[in-house]
């Protein structure tokens, strides 16, 4: 088993497979090229080399012109291995069609163009054949075509793997469960104009059949920082614009809304409320439609107009603290609107141990109102996900196995970046640091185990980032958190200050005092600046404190927890029972979804998309050769080459290997009584491998080639 599917990983079925596998003649006929035996294509002047691993030089300005020929010819997939390496085109490419997909299921990975159905595919046989769990991770910056790609997979086990009508229903909703998430959880950022502002994990659920049966998605961090407030040329999530716009007569008149997205403050900051690239009438449509599939009432969603309504509340400041409170936000949220009036402008402070209300001031006041609004947004993203996870359950007990899909935000720098950028740049960086341990340093360090001569690759680890961002008392989380915690005083420029003197001497840690001395380029007073492995990032501290913090008042919550809209008392009760305990920030409690996900991806087989932006004005057919130079630096692909062509296709332990070829050597038939490593000596003597083609190791025997196993694989089958 485990060798078959490595032959397979390589390219190189059994033989009793190739026989069954017609269809590379029809592929070379759809493409109009011709493959060599391992995959390199002979017309290689003009489209280039399809797996970089078959590249003459491993120099970077190789790798970059052989990125750039097959770009300019619409080929935005080459391998590296078994790693994707995708260009976006930002283009609409004929080549996601069930035709498409029909071409590459079941067909061996190096056999047709590269693709990412034949990654999808290739994952999907190796885990039916060896029944283990799988992931594959997207990695690339903002807008370099993460989210697509996770899209196209779905779509391709969704549409080819086997299914009986029963199923329909489940793939249908994982499907669905998209362009829900993404109107929920998606938004028009100056770098991409459907950028995901929430990561997710989904773990697609097959049965031993082959079947998709199940789905579950986790859910990380939303920016909902950005339903109060968003940038100049960015807008609120999609799904706001979508009901304005889309939302039929009778409903918008139902929840108070005018058919206008100007009307909205919470719409209006970005000064973008309309974009070309984005039909939201249309969108509405299809959201409607899949929430209907996943089993989600539409009017389930009003609660979401209480958002647009809170954002319109307008604050006096005179004696009472009143404010101009319009009907629907209380009725929509499901309370007392005097309740809510009182809650948003007093709160109850105690006095002499008695508890008295005190007015707010006009900050004050719409500090409330803001972060009630995020509250409901945020959670009611919550409770979607776990709707869409309750739909596509399987309960059924047989045994599954699942190929889990990461897309989480890319690397992202403004001009201002602040809370959030700092955390999905960590986030970031704990994925560049999952894909080193499980590919550069897993493989040195098995070479350096097995004693196996070696030139070790070098490589840039960014642990010490991850380290200075989450270490445990002396990180910056940790400092940010006792801020938070630390009562009296403590403000973001406090916060700063204690970052300067503990990180002050750190290597990828910038003060605003040294910066001018490193850099040349200024660092205002409120900055720090992290040398990130994607690059450096300015962040300012301005608001890390409440964002971090995420507080709402006691008062408010407890309102919420009495409304008469269950959702809304599911979404502030369950959540979290005990109000009055203070939650964990929101820092640290990323922190630990990002090491409980670590987690889970460590116990799985890993499989790598790595998605480079090919210019950042979204022009179609567009190479910038700057700054696709950058992020092939960045995402370390060089060095995955050298790794991959310096060392050993494969390795097998000296008594498997054994086990299965001694049948080939009458000296090792049927029984070796020896060491296994010596009967593989011997073996592999008889067989007439040459030196340079393997090597002993402490357990196992390395093998360079593909071509040399499959070979020995042959002739096994040939005398069985
Ligand atoms: P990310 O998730 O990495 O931030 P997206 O997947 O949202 O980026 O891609 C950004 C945009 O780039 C998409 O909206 C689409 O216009 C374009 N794009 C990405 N991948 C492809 C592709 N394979 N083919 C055509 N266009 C693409
Ligand atoms: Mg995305």
């Amino acid at each position: 088993m485990f060798l078959q599917r490595e032959l397979r990983i390589k390219g190189l079925l059994l033989p009793k497979e190739r026989e069954k596998n017609t269809k590379p003649t029809k592929a070379v006929k759809t493409f109009g090229l011709s493959l060599d035996m391992e995959g390199a294509l002979t017309a290689r002047d003009r489209v280039g080399i399809q797996d970089f691993v078959l590249l003459d030089e491993t120099t970077e300005t190789a790798f970059l012109s052989n990125l750039k020929k097959r770009f300019s010819e619409d080929l935005i997939y080459t391998y590296i291995g078994t790693l994707l390496v995708s260009v976006n085109p930002y283009k609409e490419l004929d080549i996601y069609n069930k035709k498409q997909m029909d071409l590459y299921m079941g067909v061996n990975f190096f056999e047709l163009p590269p693709h990412i159905y034949a990654l999808a595919d290739n994952a999907y046989h190796t885990m039916l054949t060896e029944f283990n769990n799988h992931f594959i991770l997207i990695s690339g910056e903002s807008g370099a075509g993460k989210t697509e790609a996770s899209k196209k997979i779905l779509q391709y086990y969704a549409v080819s793997c086997p299914s009986t009508t029963l199923l329909d229903t489940v793939r249908d909703k994982m499907l669905m469960s998209n362009p829900v998430l993404e109107a929920f959880g998606n938004a028009k950022t100056l770098k991409n104009d459907n950028s995901s502002r929430f990561g997710k994990y989904m773990d697609i659920q097959f049965d031993s059949q082959g079947d998709a049966v199940g789905g579950h998605i986790l859910n990380y961090l939303l920016e909902k920082s950005r339903v109060v407030h968003q940038n100049h040329g960015e807008r609120n999530f999609h799904i706001f614009y979508q009901l304005v716009q889309g939302g039929e007569e009778d409903l918008l008149h139902q929840l108070g809304l005018e058919r206008d997205c100007q009307h909205y403050n919470y719409l209006t900051q970005g000064e973008c409320a309309i974009v070309s690239s984005i039909n939201d009438k249309n969108d509405w449509k299809t959201v409607k439609n899949a929430l209907n599939v996943i089993n989600i009432d539409e009017t389930d969603i009003n609660i979401i107009a209480s958002v647009l309504h809170l954002g319109n509340f307008h604050f006096e400041s005179n004696s009472k603290g009143l404010l101009s409170l319009n009907y629907f936000s209380p009725q929509l949220l499901g309370v007392n609107a005097e309740t809510l009036r009182k809650g948003l402008t007093f709160r109850w402070i105690e006095v002499k141990k008695d508890e008295v209300l005190s007015p707010f001031t006009t900050d004050h006041a719409i500090y409330a109102r803001d972060a009630l609004a995020k509250a409901v947004y945020g959670r009611t993203f919550t409770w979607l996900v776990n709707k869409i996870n309750e739909s596509m359950e399987n309960t059924n007990s047989t045994r599954k196995t699942v190929i889990g899909l990461l897309d989480i935000y890319g690397f992202e720098v403004f001009n201002l970046n602040s809370f959030e950028q700092f955390c999905i740049n960590y986030c970031n960086e704990k994925l560049q640091q999952l894909f080193i341990q499980l590919t550069l340093k897993s493989e040195q360090e098995e070479y350096e185990a097995e004693n196996i001569e070696w030139e070790p690759v070098q490589f840039f680890n960014n642990k010490i980032i991850c380290d200075l961002v989450e270490e445990r008392h002396r990180g910056i989380i940790s400092i940010l958190d006792e801020e938070c915690l630390r009562p009296g005083d403590a403000t973001d420029l406090t916060f700063l200050e204690r970052l300067e003197e503990k990180m002050g001497s750190h290597p990828h840690f910038v003060t605003h005092r040294l910066a001018d001395k490193m850099t040349r380029k200024t660092l205002e007073r409120g900055d720090f600046r992290l040398l990130h492995y994607a690059g450096e990032v300015t962040y300012c501290v301005v608001g890390f404190l409440d964002k971090n913090n995420d507080l709402l008042y006691r008062n408010i919550k407890d309102l919420m927890r009495q409304s008469k809209n269950a959702i809304v008392r599911e979404c502030f009760s369950s959540m979290d029972p005990d109000s009055r305990r203070r939650p964990e920030t929101v820092a640290t409690q990323f922190k630990s979804s990002l090491l409980k996900l670590t987690e889970i991806l460590m116990a799985k087989e890993a499989w790598y998309v790595r998605c480079l932006k090919s210019n950042e004005s979204k022009q179609p057919g567009k190479f910038d050769e700057a700054l696709i130079r950058h992020q092939v630096k960045y995402l370390g692909l060089m060095e995955h080459l050298r790794v991959r062509r310096a060392g050993f296709a494969y390795r097998r332990r000296y008594d498997v290997f054994l086990q299965r070829y001694k049948p080939l050597c009458p000296a090792t038939w049927p029984h070796w009584r020896g060491e296994p490593a010596d009967g593989v000596e011997v073996l592999v003597q008889h067989l007439g491998y040459l030196p340079h083609e393997y090597k002993m190791g402490r357990t196992k025997i390395f093998i360079r080639h593909a071509r040399t196993l499959f070979a020995t694989e042959d002739a096994f089958e040939r005398c069985k």
